[in-house]
This record gives structure tokens, C-alpha cells and sequence, in this order.
């Protein structure tokens, strides 16, 4: 691929206290809290049957294709217990229906959560196979496709959405109720067994409505990662930021990262929340990291960084983005009065809530997912403006083939985002 990789090779970071992956014990232990037994029900609360008849028919075909092929072989990367990445021998994904068609991603990336997800400290059940954030070429498209053809470039939503209910007509691409909610590739039996990105070929259920397009001049390798982290970065300021800059130029935009240093999520987020709040004209823009290495490349990318211990002598913010897994109730006590408290959310441990201060202050906490479809073009657009450069959050780049050494690197070694070109 004529991708330019070379150009943002960088030296992956190494962080001084390396995150420890679980074993099959304690990440099936994990399932037990009463934050995780939560999140179940309203995965089911609504297309339960949907979502089982789906899943039944996956693991079906997986085993009616070992017993007799009918269809090619890919290689597929799976993650288990204990960091373990290694290449799997699955079916090729079956010919796209109607409105369907088959991508071959070119450059995959790590999502924060990938980090998280591989180490055994999220919700998500190991084993599964990896990747939903990149860039693709078209293989096959149904007859009914209209906008992309075999050969086009394209950016693939980390989110199945089908283009045509309410929710995606609305832009609330996220919450599609054509399928199961919290429908997506890479996350195995809770996202749905949609598919994976560190893989051959990847099936789109609703190719019109999904796909976008690359524009001419733009590297895959700095788009991969608008397939999702970079869409969830912009909507925590796009909605909030030009108001409060009309009002203050000045200001404050607080990005709250990791607060212990060993954290098992990704930083990306964090980085490009700030490269986006500069892109909407912010002046002022810091990141707070407990890890050292993630500080350093914040002040690379031109943000202040800053420690946690720091936040206790600063005045409250009045935009202030969450983006712990440890404590959501320290980005609340940073929004200052009438502010706005933005949360990536959704891997909290059970947090305190301070809701008298909150009261007094008049504060607003927004937490959910992204409807990253419906962003996809505004941040391009961004990016073809010449405003917003995500590849210099990119840490390492590498090639599909060496996807479970490079990954294992960055995972155990602290790396911030590492992009897989094939
Ligand atoms: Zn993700
Ligand atoms: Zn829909």
C-alpha cells in the first residue's frame, strides 16, 4: 500500500509501571462485580432474540464450516487470558447479501479499549477476536449497493448501524434499532460476533449506509483510527466548545485521564480530545496522566500536562472531559459552575457522585457512547481543513503480519496507539 507508513514511525513508548494482564481466574472473576452483572440487562433490553439467533447462528457456522468447507480460510486475531494474541484459521465471511458487502482492512488500529480488553480487565469475554477501528479496502458489494465498489477506500465504523430506522435518520447512529443494541466489531459475544478488524476480510451488514468514503491525500494510517476513537474524541467538544470560546476566549478545556499509572485502557482519547479542542481554537488545553510517557507526548502534541496531584490547587473548568476509568467523581469536582463534565465513561469502578456540589455549581455530566457514523465526515472534514493531524497521536506502526508481537509491545508496554498496515 502506498500509505507513507514510514513517515510517523516513531519509537514505541515505554512506560515505568507496565500494566499486568489477568489470567483466566481473575478476568472470569471479574464478571461477578455488580458494576459488570449491570451492564447485562440493557444489553438485552430490547431484539434478545435477535441478538441469541445471531450469535447462535455465528458459532453454528463456525462449527458447520470446520466439519465441511464450503468457504475459503482467513486468519483472524484472537486475545485470550494472560495477553496471549495469536493468529486464528477462520471461515472467510460468507458473500455479502443485498445490501452488504466484504472489506479487507489495510490499516488497523489499537482502540483504547483494545488495551483493556486484551489485558482481561473489561466486561468483555476473553476469548475473542480482535479490532474495530480501520480503514478498508472493498472486496464484494450486494446488488442493491449504490455508494462504494470493489476497489474504493473506505472508513469503517466501529458501529453497526443501518442507516434507515429513526435513531440513524436523527444522526444517533450509536443507538441504531435495527440491531441489538451495542451492536459492534471486536468486542466477541457482547458486541455481537459482528466481525473483527485484525483480520483478512470483515463483513458490512448495510454498505450504503455505513461507509465512508477516504478522501483523496488522506493516509489511511492517520484515518484508521477515526473509525472510532477519533469521532468519540469529537463529541466531547464540538457540542460544548464554540459557545464557551465565543463567551471566553481563554477558556479552560481539562482533559482527565489515567489517575494511576497503572492503568490497563489506552491513552489515544485523551491526545486527540486535546488535538481536536486546539483544532475548535482552544488556547488553553491540559491532560492529566499519572503515566510519565503519556505527559511527555501530551506536551510533543503542544498540551499541557499535567499530574493528578496537580488538579488539587487548580480552579474548576469550565469543559471538562473524563476520561478516567478510575474516578469519575474527580472530573466532576473539576467542573466549575455552570460547566459541563463530558465522560467517555462506562468502565468506572462504582464511583462517589458529589451531586451537592454539582447542585450548587449547576453542572452538567453527559456520559454515554459515540454515534461515531454520523461524525465520521465532520471529522474528516477537520482533517481535510489541515486543522486536525490525529497520526501524531500514533506511537508505532507496523504490519499486519507481526499484529501479536507489536500489539503485545504496546499493551504491556505502555505504547499510546499503534496502527497495522496489510
Ligand atoms: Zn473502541
Ligand atoms: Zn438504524
Amino acid at each position: 500500500m502506498d500509505s507513507g507508513a514510514e513517515a510517523y514511525r516513531v519509537s514505541p513508548m515505554i512506560g515505568s509501571s507496565r500494566p499486568r494482564p489477568r489470567g483466566w481466574l481473575r478476568h472470569y472473576a471479574g464478571f461477578l462485580t455488580p458494576d459488570a452483572a449491570a451492564a447485562m440487562p440493557v444489553l438485552l433490553e430490547r431484539d434478545r432474540v435477535q441478538r441469541l439467533r445471531r450469535l447462535g447462528a455465528s458459532i453454528g457456522d463456525g462449527a458447520g464450516q470446520r466439519l465441511r468447507r464450503t468457504r475459503p480460510r482467513m486468519r483472524s486475531l484472537q486475545a485470550a487470558p494472560g495477553a496471549r494474541l495469536s493468529w486464528h484459521d477462520v471461515p472467510a465471511p460468507a458473500p455479502p447479501g443485498p445490501d452488504g458487502a466484504i472489506v479487507h482492512p489495510i490499516a488497523c488500529s489499537t482502540c483504547d479499549l483494545d488495551c483493556g480488553i486484551v489485558l482481561g480487565a473489561t466486561q468483555f469475554a476473553l476469548p475473542l477476536h480482535l479490532g474495530h477501528e480501520c480503514v478498508a479496502e472493498v472486496l464484494a458489494v450486494g446488488e442493491r449497493v449504490r455508494t462504494v465498489k470493489p476497489g474504493d477506500r473506505v472508513i469503517v465504523p466501529f458501529q453497526i448501524n443501518c442507516g434507515a430506522c429513526p435513531d440513524c435518520r436523527a444522526g444517533r447512529t450509536g443507538s441504531c434499532t435495527s440491531v441489538p443494541p451495542a451492536s459492534m466489531y471486536g468486542m466477541g459475544l457482547a458486541g455481537g460476533l459482528w466481525g473483527s478488524a485484525f483480520a483478512d476480510e470483515l463483513p458490512v451488514p448495510f454498505a450504503d449506509a455505513m461507509l465512508v468514503a477516504l478522501p483523496a491525500g488522506i493516509d489511511p494510517v492517520a484515518a484508521a483510527s477515526v473509525a472510532d476513537n477519533v469521532c468519540d474524541a469529537y463529541r466531547h467538544i464540538a457540542p460544548h466548545l464554540p459557545a464557551l470560546l465565543e463567551e471566553d476566549p481563554d477558556a479552560e478545556v481539562l482533559i482527565v485521564a489515567a489517575l494511576e499509572r497503572r492503568t490497563p485502557f489506552g491513552s489515544s482519547a485523551p491526545l486527540y480530545i486535546g488535538l481536536i479542542a486546539r483544532a475548535f481554537g482552544a488556547r488553553n488545553v491540559s491532560v492529566v496522566d499519572a503515566r510519565p510517557a503519556v505527559r511527555a507526548h501530551a506536551e510533543r502534541l503542544g498540551l499541557n500536562a499535567l499530574k493528578p496531584r496537580e488538579l488539587r490547587r487548580r480552579a474548576p473548568a469550565p469543559l471538562v472531559v473524563d476520561a478516567t476509568v478510575e474516578d469519575l467523581g474527580v472530573s466532576l469536582a473539576q467542573t466549575a459552575a455552570d460547566g459541563i463534565c463530558s465522560s467517555l465513561g462506562g468502565f468506572h469502578r462504582s464511583t462517589r457522585i458529589p451531586l451537592m456540589q454539582m447542585y450548587v455549581r449547576n453542572a452538567t455530566l453527559h456520559i454515554g457512547r459515540t454515534h461515531t457514523r454520523h461524525l465520521i465526515p465532520k471529522v474528516l472534514e477537520l482533517m481535510l481543513e489541515d486543522r486536525l493531524h490525529p497520526e501524531g497521536v500514533i506511537t508505532s506502526v507496523g504490519v499486519l503480519d507481526d499484529a501479536p508481537r507489536v500489539l503485545r509491545e504496546q499493551f504491556l508496554g505502555g505504547g499510546v496507539k499503534t496502527v497495522l498496515t496489510a
